[in-house]
């Protein structure tokens, strides 16, 4: 069996460098929190796939119903046969999904293909083509999510022209020294001196900012945000890819803020780790569209759809939503404790199962200590615990573990955090 260091060098021979690459590791199998190398050593996973995991590695419930579907049928695009799943996973999230009226759903693969869907189904709908959206932001990598997203390297840098009629705004960050109202000035601005407000077709906003930092909206920001898009005629759209499915403590985040969104992107948590994201929103507003307008081959495949409907009755069956919450409460006041102990912790924030770690030189928030945050990252990994950067500087340490982690499995990664930062 060959050893990471050799897999490494063939993925450097074979594989295109543009793929990111956080730790220089092969995985040999997973299991709930924790996951194996290819040299045996086990790690506490504090990274989830990417926020993907919401119910753990190889959950059962979850492998049973993929296998299952396998035992029926692969594939054969709903497009052309429909099957079951697919419409029970709409069924269950169009009931679940938050305000009044009708609802309807639709499927697709990746987060960024629910963004684009999400963004066509608002400019049809509206009949206009500008979208707002926020600096900061990540939307995904394909032409129109890179021209939504904010950061410039390594996502937009060198593939412009950008797509037109796309308009950015800061997004509020109390640690940063941006308030909400500062923010809601700048989009008043903005419409007042770059886009007329009635060509806007969608804004679109991440309840809590993922890469770019683990930035929680502040309380009242997507009210605010609801009643500006009520005023023009904008459809507010939640950018839920990493804050849906449970991993803030509720289904959708916007929860927490009372918002209902016009319509709603969600992947990652959806799928247990198979491939399906899936825009869910006003029924008037989707179905504006004609038959053939969406689609995509694969989109919301059986394997995906049933591995998505076991991922919703393993979060109401274990509870999983009281223990994003749970585990996120543990994890900050461990790193509250911590911050007490060393500068370099500017900030310690985040809701349910999403924490973020900001490190800055001599606690300067306005000094982001980038090499710190890359070495914790490593020596973290060094000792057993798998975790991530993000944000503009790559600066803060995100933790988004399995909302099935255990207590004791949260604090013995705490204690590798702590002892990672203590020798970076
Ligand atoms: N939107 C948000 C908020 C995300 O966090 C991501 C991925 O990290 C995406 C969109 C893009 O999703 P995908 O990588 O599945 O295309």
């Amino acid at each position: 069996q060959a050893g990471n260091a050799a897999w490494v060098a063939r993925r450097q021979a074979s594989v295109a460098r543009a793929i990111g690459f956080a730790h220089p590791l092969f995985a040999s199998r997973a299991e709930n929190a924790h996951l194996w190398d290819v040299e045996g050593r086990r790690y506490i996973d504090f990274i989830a796939g990417i926020a993907v995991c919401n119910t753990g590695h190889n959950h059962p419930r979850i492998v049973q119903a993929v296998a299952a579907q396998l035992g029926r049928f692969c594939h054969t695009s709903f497009q052309v046969v429909g099957y079951d799943s697919y419409v029970e996973l709409a069924e269950r999230l169009c009931a679940a999904a938050p305000g009044p009226g009708a609802k309807k759903a639709f499927f697709m693969s990746t987060g960024a293909e629910a963004v684009e869907n999400a963004v066509k189904v608002a400019r049809y709908a509206t009949g206009r083509s500008a979208v707002v959206a926020f600096e900061g932001a990540f939307h995904g990598r394909t032409l129109l999510g890179m021209a939504l997203t904010g950061k410039v390297a390594p996502y937009k840098a060198g593939f412009g022209p950008m797509l037109p009629d796309v308009f950015h705004v800061p997004y509020p960050s109390v640690a940063h020294g941006i308030s909400m109202d500062d923010a809601l000035y700048a989009l008043q601005r903005l419409f007042k001196f770059q886009v007329d407000p009635q060509r806007v077709a969608a804004l679109i906003v991440e309840p809590v900012q993922g890469e770019g930092g683990y930035i929680p909206a502040p309380e009242g920001f997507l009210a605010a945000l609801r009643r500006v898009c009520d005023a023009h005629g904008i459809l507010l759209i939640a950018d839920e890819i990493q804050t849906g499915i449970g991993r803030t403590g509720r289904l959708f985040a916007v929860e927490h803020a009372g918002v209902a969104p016009d319509l709603i992107c969600l992947a990652k948590g959806l799928g247990g780790g198979t491939p399906i994201s899936g825009v869910v929103g006003r029924a008037d507003v989707i179905d504006a569209l004609p038959p053939g307008a969406l689609g995509s081959t694969y989109a919301g495949s059986p394997l995906a759809t049933a591995a998505a409907l076991a991922v919703l009755d393993v979060i109401e069956q274990e509870g999983l939503l009281a223990r994003a919450t749970a585990i996120g409460r543990r994890m900050r006041s461990a790193l509250q404790q911590l911050a007490e102990r060393h500068r370099s912790i500017s900030d310690v924030r985040g809701i349910g199962a999403m924490t973020g770690l900001e490190l800055s030189v001599g606690g300067d928030i306005h000094q982001p200590a980038t090499d710190l945050a890359a070495a914790v990252k490593t020596a973290a990994a060094d000792r057993g615990l798998l975790v991530l950067t993000c944000g503009n500087s790559n600066n803060i340490i995100r933790l988004m573990p399995a909302l099935t982690m255990e207590d004791a499995t949260v604090d013995e990664g705490m204690d590798i955090l702590a002892d990672a930062l203590r020798a970076a």
